[in-house]
């Protein structure tokens, strides 16, 4: 129990899974994934992408893997990737074999799309001595024709009938490895397939609101779809499905996470609307401290506020805080507590230095921590 019981998650006991070297489910962070947009045939641009990702801060990267050529191609992608990679597979079991030897760590595929039971032994066999784990991937919009004219139309107990048939067949064959999603585009019933989906099994599961749209429209969508499913506790890796960058998912699945508390990287800038009493700058002083605080992936909270009406508050419960104050004198906050005054010149290249040094300090107190923690160990072994 903690003081704030009221930002307690509890989140859903399901198993868990590894994808490469990252646990999936379980006590395991939640962790962000998103997709390449590039030829995967091409490994180099491929290769590009999935750097970009892993800065940003992905976990997982997926790649799609419609042809022999791309998993051809996936042997270099998966060498100079850090993070695990998923091989996004439809129908072609060859090209599942052929990804799980090239070193995915993990295969999006439908066993009930594969065809004959021998090929999906086929496959769980190349699964299993790869030390790949899988994904079931069910969409409302490619259903099976069977569940749709059993139930009439896309709905939550036929996407999750999907699912456990899909589930199924690989517990048939013995192979328990694999997490499920079950997207929809339409967030009312992507949320309750989720829902009774968690109920039916332990499976880890993978959230997304599928084609969810543009940058804003999108973001918001999933917003709403995945982040009241991960106020519930549901969901153990997600991926904001999004018709941009990239790149840009996984900063907004980080920022879902971080809405919620379940994952905590980087800067998080709590900062005011502006009005007519902002006494700088505030819209224009947080766009450019985004982008310079971007690298950081120290969890710290910063507060940026445009006069005293809520600047000493929102201080208070932030590392670092500043808050506008009349006649240039800005107040700048350490821990919740004044600090000294700044002028307007240079508000910008102050925040940030203070940032990196509140960063630097954070980092040496871990280290500090780290150590101490190893060296009683050590002089017990000695
Ligand atoms: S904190 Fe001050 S400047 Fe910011 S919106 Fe509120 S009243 Fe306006």
């Amino acid at each position: 129990m903690t003081v704030r019981a009221y930002r307690e998650i509890q989140r859903r006991k399901s198993r868990q899974v590894m994808v490469g070297a990252v646990p999936v489910g379980g006590d395991a962070p939640i962790t962000v994934q998103s997709m390449t947009n590039t030829p995967t045939s091409d490994a180099a641009a491929t290769i590009a992408q999935v750097q970009a990702l892993e800065e940003a801060g992905a976990d997982i990267v997926r790649v799609s893997c419609p042809d022999v050529e791309s998993t051809a191609a996936l042997k270099a992608i998966v060498r100079a990737a850090k993070v695990p990679i998923v091989a996004d597979i439809h129908f072609h079991y060859k090209r599942a074999i052929e990804a799980a030897e090239a070193g995915a760590a993990c295969l999006r595929i439908n066993p009930g799309n594969i065809g004959s039971a021998a090929r999906v032994r086929e496959v769980v066999k190349a699964a299993r001595d790869h030390g790949c784990s899988m994904r079931i991937g069910v969409n409302a919009g490619s259903l099976e024709r069977h569940l749709l004219e059993k139930y009439g139309e896309p709905c939550p107990e036929a996407m999750v009938e999907s699912a456990l048939d899909h589930a199924r067949i690989l517990e048939d064959n013995d192979f328990r490895e694999f997490k499920i999603s079950c997207k929809a585009s339409d967030v009312f019933l992507a949320v309750a397939a989720y829902q009774q989906l968690a109920d039916a099994c332990d499976y880890p599961l993978h959230l997304g609101i599928t084609e969810a749209g543009g940058l804003r429209g999108g973001t918001v969508k999933s917003a709403i779809g995945m982040g009241s499913l991960l106020w519930a506790g549901i969901g153990d890796t997600i991926r904001v499905s999004l018709s941009a960058d990239p790149v840009e998912e996984i900063k907004a699945g980080f920022e879902i996470l971080k809405s919620l508390g379940l994952r905590r990287r980087g800067v998080t800038v709590i900062s005011c609307p502006s009005c007519a009493r902002q006494q700088f700058d505030v819209i224009r002083t947080v766009e450019i401290l985004e982008e310079r605080l971007a690298h950081i992936t120290t969890p710290m909270t910063l507060s940026v506020i445009g006069c005293v009406v809520n600047g000493p508050g929102e201080a208070r419960e932030t590392d670092l805080g500043f808050t506008g104050g009349g006649n240039n004198t800005h107040q700048v906050y350490v821990a919740g507590v004044p600090h000294h005054r700044l002028k307007d010149a240079g508000i910008v290249d102050h925040l940030v230095e203070m940032v990196e040094k509140k960063v630097a300090e954070i980092e040496a107190a871990k280290a500090a921590e780290t150590a101490a923690q190893v060296e009683p160990a050590d002089a017990a072994a000695s």
